[in-house]
């Protein structure tokens, strides 16, 4: 029986390395498909390590059940699927999700973030917790700037955290330097980034 796995991790837990790797493994032996949306560099699942493969990139329109029927067409056979970035997926992409996985046979693995930056699950998030056979948390532990285990992202732009916008931000080239840091809730919570050097001199 086919499968719907989720793992989930903050930003730096590796997720991407993780996809990667399981990638890897199960291609070897079997027929897969990578995909992913909004990565780092173009057509490509890459991990901040600095590995890479191939993906397909799909799309708000896309329909990832048609996506997999069409390519148990084209090469006979389809075993698995891995998805990055699954948070940025809509949720009925998810419901397509559980389709491949209930009546194609196909074993799932989504790989995503829990929370936005404003501290809420990310629709596909949420769909994938409802649905998924098996919800996995990465336990690659990412720090605060304090020591603290990081289990939120803060947006900053230009420097100052954000708690209102748009959750996914398009570059549009403008001058607007947004950014992302790992916090403890605490400091999610307080908007506060790692004190300047001079900040400590004069406290210590
Ligand atoms: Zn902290």
């Amino acid at each position: 029986m086919a499968k719907l796995r989720f793992y989930y991790g903050t930003m730096g837990a590796g997720k991407s390395t993780m996809a990667l790797q399981i990638h890897h493994n199960l291609v070897k032996h079997s027929q897969g498909l990578l995909i992913t949306q909004h990565d780092r560099e173009g057509r490509a699942v890459s991990s901040a390590l600095g590995v890479s493969a191939a993906a397909e990139v799909i799309g708000p329109h896309d329909d990832l059940f048609t996506l997999a029927s069409t390519e148990i067409s084209s090469r006979g056979e389809v075993d698995f699927m891995v998805c990055d970035e699954a948070q940025f997926y809509l949720s009925s992409q998810i419901d397509q999700l559980v389709r491949v996985v209930d009546d194609l046979d196909i074993d799932v693995f989504a790989f995503g973030l829990l929370t936005d930056f404003m501290g809420h699950l990310f629709p596909a998030t949420a769909r994938l917790l409802e649905m998924a056979d098996e919800r996995n948390e990465i336990q690659v532990e990412s720090r605060c700037w304090c020591g603290e285990l990081a289990t939120h992202n803060a947006r900053l732009v230009d420097g100052v955290q954000v708690y209102h916008g748009d959750v996914v931000v398009v570059d549009d080239g403008s001058d607007t330097a947004v950014s992302y840091e790992l916090r403890c809730r605490r400091h999610w919570i307080d908007g506060e980034g790692k004190p300047a050097k001079e900040t400590l001199r004069s406290v210590g």
